[in-house]
C-alpha cells in the first residue's frame, strides 16, 4: 500500500474513536516524519516525501493540520 492508501485505511480504521492528532516533523529536502495518532493509542508513523502528496487525504479525510 502506498502512504495515501495507508492513511485512507487508518482513518477508516479509527475514526470512530476520536479526533486524531498528527505531528508533522521538521521539513527536510527528502521530506518529512509524519505520525498520526488515534485516541485508542494507535499511531501511524510515515516518512513523508513529496511525491506521496497526502495533504489532501490530511486535510480532507482525517482532518489533521500541521503543527
Ligand atoms: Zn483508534
Amino acid at each position: 500500500m502506498n502512504l495515501a492508501a495507508d492513511l485512507d485505511h487508518f482513518g477508516a480504521v479509527h475514526r470512530a474513536h476520536g479526533p486524531f492528532v498528527a505531528r508533522v516533523g521538521d521539513v527536510t529536502p527528502n521530506g518529512y516524519r509524519l505520525k498520526v495518532s488515534c485516541e485508542c493509542g494507535v499511531t501511524l508513523e510515515r516518512w513523508v516525501t513529496q511525491e506521496d502528496e497526502v495533504d489532501d487525504v490530511l486535510r480532507e479525510r482525517l482532518r489533521v493540520q500541521r503543527t
